[in-house]
């Protein structure tokens, strides 16, 4: 096998043939300005209004309430910068989990620095976090709950059904990270409560720096970007017609054979776990053996350290990760890791391994045959492992 096995789909996707297609000619010849008031303009601004309403068809939301964005990162934070600053003779509270997306943890922590007060909720040894602490950690100052929909490291499903149904009780609003759940899962906004979503394209096969935040009808937010009058004047800036386009057509495609998708990478899943729980000693599955992406395996192996693997495993051209993107390149393990309570030595042996739609079970094969060779060399240079060994 020459090519390349990229099991790396939870960092980013490859964009599929299909969106690069419809996207081209909205970079050469339909290039108006969707603000312009000629054909060409109008042009531009039809194809973006069809995208927003595929989105929101597919999220059963109305399409006045798309707002597209930068990516995931920028839709993140302008819901909680936005509901935070926008809401704040309400109150200065906001709730969220210790295992987001560095988009929502850095968000929170700058809004800690400038007077709000953060609940970071603990979760379990799954990753889920507890329906009683989150009710607990509410007072009369809440303003916001914002919990991801599906963990990108361990590929934890939240009950987000429960948490927006105690959000609407309370009158807190609720924002969702489902950036990893867009794709995979199919979500109605209306009937998970959900008053804030953010989105982002390159995670199920669209264009790279396009997302989406969606903003139920009525919800008090402050903008992120002053400027122009675009975007109902919640996003200024002039749009990004091709990618709009692009995402619109990849949420469509996703769309289209979800449980085909999903049934497909489950088994792919399962048969990956499975055979490096049987083919390699000292491995542990992290997240929640069920509640979990299609496509998330994400497991610690014993006595060595992840990055090591990573570069082995890319000598035999194979693309994994060990936690998320952001944090490789430093030494602190993932805070996800930490989280679900794993010990520094042990989370820093952790490959997550995510699977798309062009991974095939004869790749998983290959990848498990390399695997079962690298890990064996890299523990032979253990000295815990050969401490363990000569125990035995
Ligand atoms: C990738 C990711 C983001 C960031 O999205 P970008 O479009 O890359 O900015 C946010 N949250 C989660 C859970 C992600 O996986």
């Amino acid at each position: 096998m020459d090519k390349y096995i990229y099991m790396d789909n939870a960092a980013t996707t490859p964009v599929k043939k299909e969106v690069l297609d419809e996207m081209i000619p909205y970079f050469t010849e339909k290039y108006g300005n969707p603000s312009s008031v000629y054909s060409l303009g109008s042009i531009s601004k039809r194809a973006m209004e069809d995208s927003r309403e595929k989105i929101a068809k597919i999220i059963n939301a109305d399409k006045r309430e798309m707002f597209f964005t930068g990516g995931g990162s920028e839709a993140d934070n302008w819901a909680i910068k936005g509901i935070a600053y926008g809401n704040k003779q309400k109150g200065n509270h906001i709730i969220t989990t210790k295992i987001e997306h560095h988009a929502v943890l850095h968000t929170c922590d700058y809004l800690q620095k400038n007077g709000f007060d953060i609940t970071y909720l603990d979760v379990d040894e799954y990753g889920m976090i507890s329906l009683d602490e989150l009710k607990e950690a509410i007072t009369d100052r809440t303003i916001l709950i914002s919990i991801m929909f599906a963990n990108n490291e361990i590929g934890t499903i939240q009950p987000i059904k429960e948490i927006g149904e105690i959000a609407k009780e309370r009158k807190i609003y609720f924002h969702t990270d489902a950036v990893q759940a867009i794709g995979n899962i199919k979500i109605d906004v209306k009937e998970l409560n959900i008053d804030l979503m953010s989105i982002s394209a390159h995670k199920f096969y669209g264009p790279k720096g396009i997302g989406a935040l969606y903003i139920k009808q009525g919800v008090k937010i402050d903008p992120l970007i002053s400027g122009g009058g675009q975007e109902r004047n919640r996003r200024a800036g002039t749009e990004n017609v091709a990618a709009i386009v692009g995402m619109g057509k990849a949420i469509e495609l996703a769309y289209e054979d979800l449980e085909e998708h999903n049934d497909r990478l489950t088994k792919l899943r399962d048969s990956l776990i499975k055979k490096i729980e049987d083919n390699i000693p000292y491995v542990r599955l992290n997240g929640h053996p069920t509640k979990r992406l299609p496509g998330n395996v994400n497991i610690c192996f014993r006595f060595i350290e992840g990055e090591s693997l990573l570069l082995s495993l890319d000598m035999e051209k194979i693309a994994g990760s060990s936690g998320s993107a952001c944090t490789s390149g430093s030494l602190d393990p993932s805070h996800v890791l930490l989280a679900i309570g794993l010990p520094h030595e042990i989370a820093h042996g952790s490959l997550r391994l995510s699977l798309g739609d062009f991974n095939t079970e004869e790749e998983i094969d290959f990848v498990v045959e390399k695997l079962v060779k690298i890990v064996d060399r890299l523990r032979q240079m253990s000295p815990l492992y050969e401490k363990i060994k000569e125990e035995q």
